[in-house]
């Protein structure tokens, strides 16, 4: 499997995975994606974009809770 913006080999890793709704930040731990060597470059097959869609949806019993500090890079 090879990334479809370098070329470069790509890997089965866990990686997580985050998405704003809102003012929420959604964390989704664990998700097997083949990320590519060189820049980084996620795929996550259907099955997994379908779960992923479902977690974040149903939002219901995270396993934990996260305090986000946000930062703005454009802030002087
Ligand atoms: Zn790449």
């Amino acid at each position: 499997m090879k990334c479809d913006l370098c070329g470069s080999p790509m890997n089965e890793q866990m990686v997580t995975y985050t998405i704003q709704l809102d003012e929420k930040l959604m964390v989704v731990e664990h998700v097997p994606a083949k990320v590519c060597d060189q820049c980084g470059e996620r795929l996550y097959s259907p099955e997994t974009v379908e779960r992923l869609q479902k977690t974040v949806w149903e939002q219901r019993s995270p396993s934990r809770v996260l305090q986000t500090p946000v930062f703005d890079f454009a802030a002087k």
